[in-house]
């Protein structure tokens, strides 16, 4: 085949790299391509475009973020199901002793820390920060149950007014708050308690442009769920069960 003569497998190269091909379409493909320079620099072309795509992820994994995707992948990995495994070309490069499970986990824990580093870090420092304050001494700086006490106290203290309730009724009582720091900058750490159990709400503003994240996630034991509204941020980190953090965020969520 000439170079200048266009070769109607160009495409499949394309395919090859997006994962559509089957096994013997691929092993066809490669066996095309040793007779084929115009498939081969299309390959090379398209890998090279990706890596430039994904350089991030390409380069060497530092140390301390490779500990933490082990750490997670711990956490994220899901049990060895029994359901059909899906189907994907890249199988017979992987080998047998990899499955689309611990594929998925990779990519759930690259995804969480390597794509967003700054969102992983944020949920670190929200866990840390509740560890931190369930140390004895450090949980409130102002100690009330009532919102109309706590809300003032963080006048003068912080750049902004955060909302405070108070969810007793619900079973959520208020029982105070404090300064805390987090993500660089100050933010208003409302403590709530859940039968024995304690719940930081950290609140502060909203960067106008920043993404809203969703979501939630459990480390080292804690469970933390985000939202946002009202153009404030919202990350509730406790030991209780994820039903009655979910339940807390619900009744956040559908305060006025
Ligand atoms: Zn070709």
């Amino acid at each position: 085949m000439s170079d200048l003569t266009p070769c109607d497998k160009v495409l499949l190269v394309q395919a090859e790299l997006d994962g559509e091909l089957d096994a013997a379409q691929a092993a066809a493909l490669e066996a095309h391509r040793t007779d084929c320079p115009i498939c081969r620099a299309s390959q090379a072309e398209l890998m090279r475009a990706r890596g430039l795509m994904r350089g991030d992820l390409y380069e060497p994994m530092p140390d301390d973020v490779r500990t933490r995707v082990m750490a997670r992948l711990r956490q994220v990995a899901p049990p060895p199901a029994p359901a059909p495994r899906r189907r994907r070309n890249w199988d017979w490069l992987r080998g047998p002793s990899i499955g689309f499970g611990l594929g998925a986990a990779c990519a759930a824990a690259i995804s969480l820390l390597v794509v967003l580093p700054e969102r992983n870090d944020l949920i670190d420092q929200v866990v840390a920060g509740h560890i931190r304050a369930l140390q004895p001494g450090h949980l409130e700086d102002v100690v009330s149950t009532d919102q109309h006490t706590v809300k003032p106290w963080f006048d003068g203290r912080i750049d902004f007014a955060p909302p405070v309730r108070d969810f007793a009724a619900e079973g959520f009582p208020l029982r105070g708050g404090r300064l805390d720091y987090l993500g660089g900058r100050p933010v208003a750490a409302l403590v709530y308690q859940r039968d024995k159990h304690i719940i930081d709400l950290y609140v502060w503003p909203a960067s106008g442009a920043g993404p809203h994240l969703a979501g939630d996630t459990t480390i080292q034991g804690y469970n933390v769920v985000h939202w946002a509204a009202g153009r404030m941020n919202f990350w509730a980190v406790s030991d209780v069960e994820r039903g009655q953090l979910d339940d807390f965020a619900a009744l956040w969520k559908k305060a006025p």
